[in-house]
């Protein structure tokens, strides 16, 4: 994680400025019938246990965030690149009349209620500390001021509300979930095919502020089209989100950094969505990188 050059981007320690190779150079989007045949099943079962049905659909924004952020006159106005839809005031967010709050039903109650529930008290937590404070302007995010002497546990929690969250997304948008993410879910402290990492995308400042906002899904799959290989997205309260990729294939263990592991996990910049799903980081600001050098060893 330190000075071999040859780490993939996103980092959880460290912030050397470098140029990212991109594994992919082509940026085509393709249409949703090229890939059709790699789609999972629909499938009415929890994708969690694959035990019991389906019947809850996970929050994409957390109510306890949106109504937080929002008095009863404000908006929240969300988008997936062809719609535009608004959700006004504190009951639009109760009735939900486009799905927008809410993901399809992928997962059983038990699983998206008792179970995830040390999940959402960690994600409660962070999400409080990120609307509160100016975190974008600091090189890394102090895990332990947040969560205390529980950082390590919380953190890992936070990590997996998170990926309770992507695993709904890939379930809605039928790419195959990795069981790394349900292993990790289950109490694994790591993922060899994943990796998550905490970023601020400059674009998301601009038009969303202190608004919560979901980025694209960037599924890609091999030459001959017989398989997803892997799969980038990131999900923001603010400015600030956490990333996660998975590589098909594994991402090998010098490569692979994951912020839960640390106590002050580095903050990743972008420019915009398009580099961040590219892993192209900008430095970051001066006053993070002045911080960085007073800390420096
Ligand atoms: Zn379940």
């Amino acid at each position: 994680m330190s000075s071999d050059s040859n780490h993939r981007k996103p980092e959880n320690r460290g912030n050397e400025d470098s140029t990212p190779e991109t594994a992919s150079s082509t940026t085509d989007f393709e249409p949703p019938e090229i890939y059709a045949h790699l789609l999972a099943p629909a499938d009415k079962m929890c994708w969690w246990c694959r035990t019991r049905p389906a019947t809850t659909g996970e929050h994409k924004y957390k109510r306890s965030s949106l109504t937080r952020l929002m008095d009863d006159r404000q908006m929240l106005v969300w988008r997936d690149g062809k719609q535009r839809r608004e959700i006004r005031g504190k009951s639009g967010i109760k009735r939900d009349r486009y799905g927008v709050i809410k993901f399809p039903k992928s997962l059983c109650a038990p699983c998206n209620n008792d179970l995830s529930q040390p999940f959402d008290i960690a994600y409660d937590t962070y999400a409080e500390h990120v609307e509160t404070h100016i975190m974008r302007i600091m090189p890394v995010v102090d895990m332990g001021s947040i969560y205390e002497s529980d950082w390590q546990d919380k953190s890992l929690d936070l990590a997996r509300y998170h990926a309770k969250h992507f695993g709904c997304r890939m379930a809605m948008d039928r790419i195959p979930i990795p069981q790394s993410l349900r292993d990790f879910m289950n109490g694994a402290q790591d993922m060899d095919d994943g990796q998550m990492v905490i970023i601020s995308t400059d674009s998301v400042h601009r038009e969303y502020g202190r608004g919560m906002h979901i980025s694209p899904t960037m599924a890609i799959m091999d030459r001959e089209r017989t398989r997803f290989i892997g799969c980038v997205m990131a999900s923001y309260i603010g400015s600030m989100g956490i990333r996660y990729e998975w590589v098909a294939d594994g991402i090998p263990s010098d490569q692979r950094s994951q912020f839960f592991h640390y106590e002050h996990p580095t903050i990743n910049f972008f420019r915009n969505n398009e580099d961040m799903i590219f892993q192209k980081t900008r430095k970051p600001g001066r006053f993070a990188r002045f911080v960085e050098w007073i800390n420096k060893p």
